[in-house]
């Protein structure tokens, strides 16, 4: 029973992201306050990549 998704009970105890208010994705760290997606909170302009798909 030590193989796969042991880890995973754990998920859901502690939340670090919640939704962002500037691209709507669950990726607003609570913690860190800024997003891991867009960047809000640390930079004001949107973070981007190019090779990050957008889609
Ligand atoms: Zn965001």
């Amino acid at each position: 029973m030590t193989k796969g998704t042991a880890a995973h009970g754990k998920m859901g105890s502690k939340k670090t992201h919640v939704p962002c208010r500037r691209c709507g994705k669950r990726a607003y760290n609570i913690r860190t306050s800024c997003c891991a997606s867009c960047g809000y909170g640390k930079t004001t302009t949107m973070r981007t990549y190019n090779w990050a798909k957008s889609h």
